[in-house]
């Protein structure tokens, strides 16, 4: 049997009729770029998070750079994020023009460990950025405590948690901002890039809704230097269409986790405390001893993908060694190593699950 670790094709089989018929609407109307389908979808995402703006934007990565331009942090600020992510959570600070801080993960987590929080904080500290990695809210309550204390802002890079709660909030509408991404393979993912910024002050929504289109609210009139960064009215019509399922998919995907869980053994299984709703949109263990490599070509052997979330922590990638980083970031670098993301998505059968499961428990280490 062959697993693939998501089948984007099989979830527009599912939904094909209604896709197709936004899409047409779409293209029937003559608007291509910020009209009324991303307005609605701007209007829904605020509803659905409970937040007051919400901005369509072209991708997680720009949602990130306007969400640090709105909070007016430039060369010479610092903005601390967990050194274990997908590179664009640093990259956005650093295109900014600020100093990325990176802070050491949690173990059991992989989310920003608040332990080394404080010793992180300077007087050029603006901004701090949790990631909610794999779907698993970080550790708010303690984040928003800190930045309380020390007059800092929270932007939450919620690229891999659409949907998933923090004692019953949804993770997006804890900071003073949130960033979503719609890239295909998130769990709410358009056909195209895509993504948005989610806020409920006013003063920061307009700077992003001007900045986004080359730093200009009237046209051709310009009040800043900004970038282009719109949302296509299909992407926002797709959207539209999924955000419908997405409780239904997370849902399912939790279903699928609690299936490994229960079953799986001889992996280190994916810890989540029960005040946190994980949405797994990974659902990620971990293989010790240096065994992953050889653990992932077994199960490719035998038909099943798996995929390593990341290999290589942000503080270690050449681009920041070129910028002069040298830090030692040691459960950031220790997950690298470990890390292994199993198939988990919506459309898996109970048969997918269980022969996964079954592989898993076979694999003589
Ligand atoms: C995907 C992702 C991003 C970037 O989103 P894009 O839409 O691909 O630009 C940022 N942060 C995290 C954690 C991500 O997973």
């Amino acid at each position: 049997m062959d697993v693939p670790l998501i089948d984007l094709k099989a979830q527009y089989q599912n939904i094909k009729g209604e896709i197709n018929r936004a899409m047409e609407a779409v293209l029937a109307s003559g608007i291509y770029i910020l009209g009324p389908e991303v307005a609605k979808l701007e209007e829904e995402m605020a509803r659905y998070f409970g937040v007051k703006h919400a901005i369509g934007v072209n991708s997680g990565t720009d949602a990130l750079f306007l969400a640090v331009k709105a909070l007016g942090i430039k060369e010479g600020d610092e903005v601390i994020i967990p050194a274990f992510s997908f590179f664009a959570t640093a990259e956005a600070v650093t295109l900014a023009g600020a100093r990325a801080v990176f802070t050491d993960i949690r173990a059991d987590t992989c989310n920003l460990n608040i332990k080394q929080l404080e010793e992180k904080i300077t007087p050029r500290t603006r901004a701090i950025m949790p990631v909610h990695l794999y779907g698993q809210p970080a550790d708010m309550d303690q984040i928003m405590y800190f930045a309380g204390k020390h007059k800092l802002k929270v932007i939450e890079d919620c690229a891999q948690s659409i949907g998933a709660e923090y004692k019953g909030k949804k993770t997006g509408a804890l900071g003073d901002l949130g960033c979503l991404s719609f890239f295909p393979t998130k769990n709410l993912g358009g056909a195209g890039d895509g993504g948005m910024v989610l806020t409920d002050n006013e003063e920061y929504a307009g700077i992003i809704k001007n900045l986004r289109a080359h730093g200009s609210s009237i046209k051709y009139i310009h009040s800043e230097i900004g970038i282009n960064s719109r949302l296509d009215e299909i992407q926002a019509a797709i959207i539209r269409v999924k955000l419908k399922f997405i409780q239904a998919w997370n849902e399912k995907r939790r279903k699928n986790a609690n299936f490994y869980n229960a079953g799986l053994k001889g992996v280190v299984l994916p810890f989540a405390p029960d005040f946190v709703k994980h949405i797994y949109h990974q659902y990620t263990v971990r293989i010790e001893n240096g065994k992953r490599e050889a653990f992932q070509a077994y199960l490719k052997e035998q038909g099943i993908a798996t995929a390593v979330h990341y290999p290589v922590p942000m503080h270690k990638q050449e681009a920041y060694r070129k910028l002069g980083y040298n830090v030692s970031m040691p459960e950031s670098e220790k997950a690298a190593g470990e890390v292994c993301s199993l198939p988990n998505y919506p459309e898996m059968t109970e048969e997918m699950l269980q022969y996964v499961a079954v592989t898993v428990n076979n694999y003589k280490q």
